[in-house]
Parts: C-alpha cells; structure tokens; sequence
C-alpha cells in the first residue's frame, strides 16, 4: 500500500514518529524528512505552538486540525493536558467555534440529519465508515449552551462531547459518532449569514419535528442494535424532557444537560455535607431557574433523600422549592405550569423576588440554573449567609459572563462563609489572607464515565439509580486535601480514574438492576474498566 494512503489517515498516521523501520516497510521514505521523533516530542512541540494563539478559537482550530491529521497524538495531548485543554475544546471555546462554525469550516466532524433525509436516514447510517458505534451525541441545535439556537452550527458540540468521552472516559474514538439533526433555525442572523452551512429555513416543530426524530431514533436501533448510548444534548426543554420520557423505555437514551447536570451536582452536595454536616435531608433546597438543568437537579435530589430516608419522592421534593421567570413556584400556578414544573409547586403564598423567597423558605443550599447573570446580588449572598453559618452557592449558568455572581463576590459577600462552585471555571480567590478555592461543576466529570460503565456492562437502559450511584462514586474520589481547599469536587487531573470508579459504579448497578447484556459480571470493575479503556500511545507497524 502506498505510504501517503497513511500519512493522510489520521487514524494511522504518526508524522515524524514513524520509525526507520515502518518507514522502509510501508514505503515512507522520501516522504518524511530524515528526523524520527518520539510521540512525548512531538507533544512538547504541539504544545508549544499551540499555546503561542492568543486567541481561544485559534487553539481551538489547531486541535481540530490535528485531529483531523494525527488523532493519537490529539487524545495523547487531551489527555495529558486536560485542565489547560478542557476549555479549548469545550465550553467556553466551542460555543464560540459553534457561533463561527460556517466559515472555520473544513472537513465534516460528524453526520448531518436533515429534513432532506426524511425518509433515508438508515442510508444515512450506513454511509458512516464505521460500523461499530458505541455512543451517539446528538444534537438539534436549538440551545447551544447559553447560546440558543445555533442550528446546524450546533455541530461544534456533539464532536466535543465526544472527544471528552475518549479522552477522559476512554471510549475508543472509532466507536464515537457526532450527529446533528437540522430541522431549520428561527436564527434570524444565521439564516442571513452568507457562509451558514445548514437548512436555510425556520425551525420545523409538531408531527414533523416529531416524525423525524421517530423515523432517527428507529434506524439507530435498527443499524447498531440496543445497546448503542444515544446522548441527546442541547435540545431546547420544550423536546428535551418529551424526547427523554418517550425513548427512555426503547432505548438506551441519557440526556446530558438533565441527568448529567443532575448527577454532577449532586455528587457535589454529598461531597459538600463533609464541611457542612448533617445529611442530605436535613437540607433545604432553593432554585433560580427552573429548566433542564434545575428541575433536574431538584428531582435527583429528592430521589438521593427518598433512597437514603425510605421516605417517598412526593415528601422528599416538599424541600426543594424553584423560581422561575415568574416567581417561586407555588400551587396556585399549576393550571399555567409546564408539565416539568408541577412536581414543583407545593403550598406557599405567591412570592416574585428572589431574595424574598430566600427570607420566605430559608434555604440553606441555593443554585443558579436561570441562565441569566449576576443574579447572586450583594442582598442575595447576604441573606443567605445571615441564615447559614456555611451556605451553600452554586452559580450554574454558564459561559461566564451568564454566571449568577463570580467566586469573589461569593466569598467577599459572604465574609469568607460561602462554600461556592460554579458552572464556568473561576481562578482562587483570597480573602482576609485565607485562599478559597472554587469547584467547578463540570458535566465533564459524570458523562464520560456514566457512558463507559454503560457500555463495559452493555446495559440497554438508563435508570435514575444509576444517575445516584454516579453522583455517589464522584463525591467519594473527593480527598481530604481537597475538602482543606473548600472543594467539593476532585481536580481534573485525575479525571480517567475518577472515570473509571464511576464506570464501576454504573455498571455494578446495571448488573444489580438486571438490565446489564455483558456476562458474566467481571468481578473486579474498576480493574475491567480501566483495562477497556482506550489510550492514545502509538502503535507499531509491522
Ligand atoms: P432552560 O431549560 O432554558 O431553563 C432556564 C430556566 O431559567 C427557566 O425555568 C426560566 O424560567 C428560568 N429563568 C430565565 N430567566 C429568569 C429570570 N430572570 N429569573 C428567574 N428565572 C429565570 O435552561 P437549562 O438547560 O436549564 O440551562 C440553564 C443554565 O444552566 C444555562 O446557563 C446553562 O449553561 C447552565 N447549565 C450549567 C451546567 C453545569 O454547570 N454543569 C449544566 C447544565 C446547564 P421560565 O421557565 O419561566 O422561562
Ligand atoms: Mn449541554
């Protein structure tokens, strides 16, 4: 075979680490110059050149073009560099990549399912060079993070996703397959951007929207069976929460900004209970927003107490209390309440302000869910820390500038009291000569794992269960150390062992819930977990 078919494959290509062996043997010579250098070199060179962009989106473009040239070589520097490469190639660059995504353009990432391919979507499948997929990220576009509707340009995410995936839950990146589902945009700026790359039209929505979605989620299960993972992500909530009920009892479906948000924070609020006391139950729960990210939340929570008190769910939600763009949830809205919201809304007198509802339902935990910025006011932290001697303030909303308050007001406001994490990342903070650092609760801790314990045990559904037994192995990979810091999640650091133990976690609960296909049970979890994980090292060529 000819030398250039491997020089252009990124699978297979090495560039200069090609030895002076498999460069005789698989006919390189002349085509590389005469230096053989070792993967760490080529590394430290990589690194090197990356980290002379200024700019965020030109690190963001050089680590696609060199997944797209040496994919090895692109996990192997993820990998080894995840807290400096985390927000490249995810949040809080990729949103901007998505905005841009028509003109940095080169080389399709991933499928396009659009209202063209209604009726052919299995063909669609089949033009996918690979055949054996593990896991789907699937987008439609609408809510790009905080970003809303970026369309087809939406694409940025579901290839993120899913380098996360490799490169912190190690699932083999062959078995990986992004997609984004185009059924127009109401983006009024894309759809006159000159250089936009999907559907010029607005949003199909009703029986259409819902056909090709069907007619999607059909062909997945008939072209790669049942336990392929579909991880639906950045859906608007009007789909999110129908498309999760619906699928959930055929197929293997997670959604990320629901379940996996749940999951983080709540491993986060177990870890939490080390440097407040107490347990879960003895907590009082208030939401600013009342969407995907917090109606989630508040119902893994309620589930965590009802698994740990055997009281029922209906009793455990009476301490968990949301605001919404109205106003805190309460029983006389149920008529006007979408459906997520009505287990939400219990017996209290109306109340429009946040920081009235803070005086009203005395919370002792509060989490910033709205999406909307510097919503955390002075008054706000202040109530908080005049009813807590350790309140607990989770800023959720993300990128950073939609952050409900930043690490310092957290700390400053609060006189050093606050226990603070937050969705976007913040540096420490240092207050009356005390160091404070802040947690940042990161999807990019739960999904990775939660999908390589799915696929070590070949489970073919999700259930809540495993959601906690996630939340569960997250918190207890919390060290002293870190706890010393105020943190309540673990560094990033050490995220593929972190991953593993929640694999365990999940699969040892598919196995107990009957649901796990791969028998026998392998006995060691953690052991199988790590040893089926993918790594980026190269290979030698014969
Ligand atoms: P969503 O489904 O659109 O929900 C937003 C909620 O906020 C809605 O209930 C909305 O109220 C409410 N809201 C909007 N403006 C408000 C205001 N001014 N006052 C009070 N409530 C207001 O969005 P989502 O998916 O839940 O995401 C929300 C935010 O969480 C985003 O910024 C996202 O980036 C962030 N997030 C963070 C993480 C993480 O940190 N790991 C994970 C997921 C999401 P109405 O229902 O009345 O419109
Ligand atoms: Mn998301």
């Amino acid at each position: 075979s000819s030398g250039c078919t491997l020089l252009r494959d990124p699978r297979y290509n090495k560039g200069l680490a090609f030895t002076e062996r498999e460069r005789d043997a698989h006919y390189l010579r002349g085509l590389l110059p005469p230096a053989v250098f070792n993967q760490e070199l080529q590394e430290k060179r990589l690194m090197h050149n990356l980290r002379q962009y200024e700019v965020p989106l030109h690190r963001y473009m050089a680590m696609m073009d060199l997944q797209e040239r040496n994919e090895r070589l692109f996990y192997k520097i993820l990998i080894d560099n995840v807290e400096e490469l985390l927000p490249v190639v995810y949040t809080p660059t990729v949103g901007e990549a998505c905005q841009k995504y028509g003109s940095i353009f080169r080389r399709p990432q991933g499928l396009y399912i659009s209202l063209k391919e209604k009726g052919k979507i299995l063909e669609v499948l089949k033009n996918w060079p690979e055949k054996n997929i593990q896991v789907i990220v699937v987008t439609d576009g609408e809510r790009i993070l905080g970003l809303g509707d970026l369309g087809c340009q939406g694409m940025g995410i579901p290839v993120g996703k899913l380098s996360l995936y490799t490169a912190l839950g190690g699932v083999r990146p062959s078995s990986c397959l992004p997609i984004t589902i185009d059924v127009g945009t109401n983006n009024e700026k894309l759809l006159n951007d000159e250089f936009y790359i999907g559907l010029r039209q607005k949003r199909a929505t009703g029986k259409e929207y819902a056909e090709l979605l069907d007619e999607f989620m059909r062909a997945v299960k008939q072209n790669y069976g049942e336990k392929v993972l579909i991880q639906f992500e950045d859906f608007a909530n009007h789909n999110a929460f129908d498309l999760l009920a619906k699928y959930s009892s055929s197929h293997l479906v997670f959604n990320d900004d629901i379940q996996g948000t749940a999951s983080v924070v709540l491993a986060g609020l177990l870890a939490s209970l080390k440097l407040v006391r107490g347990t879960l139950a003895d907590h009082t729960f208030l939401f600013l927003g009342a969407g995907e990210a917090g109606t989630g939340i508040a119902e893994l929570i309620a589930l965590e107490i009802s698994k740990q008190t055997k009281a029922p769910v209906e009793e455990t939600r009476q301490k968990i209390w949301l605001v919404d763009s109205k106003g805190l949830i309460v029983s006389s809205r149920l008529g006007s309440l979408q459906h997520f919201k009505k287990p939400w809304a219990h017996e209290h007198e109306p109340v429009k302000e946040l920081v009235d509802a803070i005086k009203a339902i005395k919370p002792t935990v509060l989490i910033g869910s709205s999406g909307v910025g510097k919503t955390f006011t002075k008054e706000v932290i202040e109530a908080m820390a005049s009813l807590n001697k350790k309140p607990l303030i989770l800023a959720l909303s993300n990128p950073t500038s939609q952050s409900e308050c930043t690490a310092e007001e957290a700390y400053t406001w609060s006189k050093g009291q606050a226990i603070f994490a937050s969705g976007s990342p913040f540096d420490p903070v240092e207050y009356e000569g005390k160091v404070f650092v802040p947690g940042q609760a990161n999807n990019a801790y739960i999904f990775p794992g939660f999908g390589l314990g799915l696929i070590i045990s070949g489970a073919i559904r999700v259930r809540d269960e495993m959601l906690l037994a996630a939340s569960e192995a997250l918190a207890a990979q919390v060290s002293q150390e870190n706890y010393d810091k105020g943190l309540i999640y673990p560094p990033f650091s050490n995220i593929r062992k972190i991953s593993a133990h929640i694999a365990a976690n999940v699969a040892a609960k598919a196995y107990e819930l009957g649901l796990a296909s791969h028998l026998p049970r392998p006995k060691d979890l953690v052991k199988y977990a790590e040893s089926c994980m993918y790594s980026p090292g190269y290979r030698n060529y014969r």
